[in-house]
């Protein structure tokens, strides 16, 4: 027999008149961490990961069903940073329409009897999101393929893999005029290649002016210009 690294506490622990020497197995390996319910162990079994605990409820099966609509199983490492962190980012999912992936905050949540999953998404916090509701990093249809459009921390991309349509939030045209690129005008220019874009600063004649600006697709790229400027 081998064993390979595993911690043993020896407890003298007093049995009625007499004394025992009670041995723990800490294996690391199969401690997940404490808990969300009650603050005991989470362990494995063939086919969930469930607290040591038989009355408490929390379970999280290995073939859950709420990941598998988007490809995905849960694994120990993803479970490791649940119970550490509260919640767990998982790219790779696969939007439910079959078209490209998507990355987002997973968080356990007990539902009713039941443990389950909530779905977040990075840019949820942004003001301008605050209306919408779960769909809310969809920003519209992409103008190359018509896939959907997702907003993540640097730009509004498409969703399609194969796709390369992107509007980086940092656009060097928004930039350029001290301005931001916006979700609420990615969704006006996703929808008309143009939009009216107000406060937008001059550094030559130092004010701020409004204008049309319009999304055109120059080379490989989508650029931003003046409607004027043909
Ligand atoms: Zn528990
Ligand atoms: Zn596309």
């Amino acid at each position: 027999m081998r064993f390979n690294s595993v911690i043993v506490t020896a407890k003298l622990e007093k049995e009625g008149e007499r004394y025992n020497l009670n041995f723990k197995i800490h294996d690391d390996k199969y401690s997940f961490g404490s808990c969300p319910k009650c603050g005991k162990k989470v362990i494995v079994n063939r086919a969930a990961y469930t607290c040591e605990d038989k009355e408490c409820n929390f379970c999280i099966f290995k073939n859950d069903k709420f990941l598998a609509r988007y490809g995905k199983k849960t694994t120990d490492s993803m479970i490791r940073k649940l119970l550490k962190d509260g919640q767990v980012k998982v790219g790779g999912l696969k939007s439910p329409n079959g078209k490209g992936k998507f990355e987002a905050i997973l968080k356990l949540k007990e539902n009713g009897k039941y443990w389950g999953w909530e779905m977040e998404f990075e840019n949820k916090t942004s003001v301008e999101d605050s209306s919408s509701s779960n769909n809310n990093s969809i920003v519209g249809k992409c103008l190359e393929c018509g896939s959907d459009v997702y907003e993540n921390s640097k730009a509004f991309s498409c969703s399609n893999d194969k796709c390369k349509f992107v509007l980086f939030k940092n656009d060097f045209f928004f930039k350029n005029f001290n301005k931001k690129l916006t979700k609420t005008l990615v969704k006006e220019f996703l929808e008309n290649k143009k939009a009216k874009v107000t406060g937008l600063y001059s550094q030559k004649k130092n004010k701020k002016f409004d204008a049309n600006v319009v999304l055109k697709k120059q080379g490989d790229y989508w650029n931003f210009n003046f409607e004027n400027n043909g």
